[in-house]
């Protein structure tokens, strides 16, 4: 008998599930996700105010992994004792992981003044984002945990600093990967895994899309995001209603449309890129 879709287990390497526009629609969002066979997801903080909703949500949820990180563009802000803080949490949480952490160039370069997902925001300049991000990452080569991590117009620099340092043994995770395509072997050799995002859907973005065919088959994860980064609406499958500042949000069980999307994009069927992605999955971070 061919699977469908709904009848095999779905894996997000990425989303920001406790985040407060998600928290009114929790309940209906868990039973939707267990509607498309969520078997795992990585719900990643992004810094010490966060971190207690992450664990809350593992506690509640078998299915949830939680990764604590504080996140470049929260790393302006970060109070004085976060490294304490994160390595007291990761002490108590042997399951947990880091992320989600970074380098974050557009925010410094490209941004508008007036961006509202950046307002009261201090934007760390790169040095000191490579400082925290270097922090973080000591840890998780230390435990070997998994780095789940940001970057946005700073390929190059990350590259140079996870070439030089001490890396988990296991691999991290490259989220929403938007690289170039030809630094993905080189990442590669260095233990990266690449999760493709609901919004590279979207046709203009076909750079990040096509890139994807260039990612081993043994280091491709799919992720949602969720609540930012929504796919096409063509492809929406669940659907919540717009943040307080009036943005659509992701719904995270769209992760089931992002599967379809992505298989269809590299000419599998569904039965074909899930039992791969699970395998991928369980093998970075379970
Ligand atoms: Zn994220």
């Amino acid at each position: 008998m061919v699977k469908t879709i709904s009848t095999v287990n779905l894996y997000d390497a990425h989303n920001h599930l406790h985040d407060e526009w998600l928290l009114p629609h929790l309940d209906r969002v868990a039973a939707d996700l267990a509607g498309i066979g969520i078997a795992g997801a990585v719900v990643n903080g992004s810094s010490p105010d966060d971190w207690p909703q992450v664990s809350a949500l593992a506690s509640r949820f078998s299915w949830v992994i939680p990764s604590y990180g504080v996140h470049p563009w929260d790393c302006g802000n970060r109070p004085s004792d976060w490294l304490g803080r994160l390595e007291s949490r990761l002490a108590t949480e042997p399951r947990a992981h880091v992320g989600e952490i970074g380098l974050d160039r557009w925010m410094l370069e490209r941004a508008a003044p007036n961006d509202p997902r950046l307002t009261g925001l201090r934007r760390a300049p790169l040095n000191e984002q490579i400082e925290v991000f270097s922090a973080q990452l000591a840890l998780v080569a230390a435990d070997n945990r998994v780095a789940s991590i940001h970057c946005t117009d700073a390929w190059g620099a990350l590259f140079d600093i996870l070439r030089a340092a001490q890396l988990p043994a296991r691999g991290f995770l490259l989220h929403a990967y938007a690289g170039p395509s030809e630094m993905i072997k080189l990442f590669a050799d260095l233990g990266a895994y690449f999760s493709f995002n609901g919004s590279y859907l979207i046709s203009k973005r076909e750079n990040q899309r096509h890139a994807f065919k260039n990612v081993p088959a043994d280091r491709l994860l799919i992720e949602t995001d969720a609540p930012a980064t929504p796919l096409p609406p063509s492809h929406e499958r669940f659907h919540l209603p717009p943040s307080p500042t009036g943005g659509r949000l992701n719904h995270p069980a769209n992760l089931a449309a992002i599967y379809t999307g992505l298989a269809q994009f590299l000419g599998l069927r569904d039965d074909q890129l899930a039992p791969q992605v699970e395998e991928n999955f369980r093998r970075l971070f379970l």
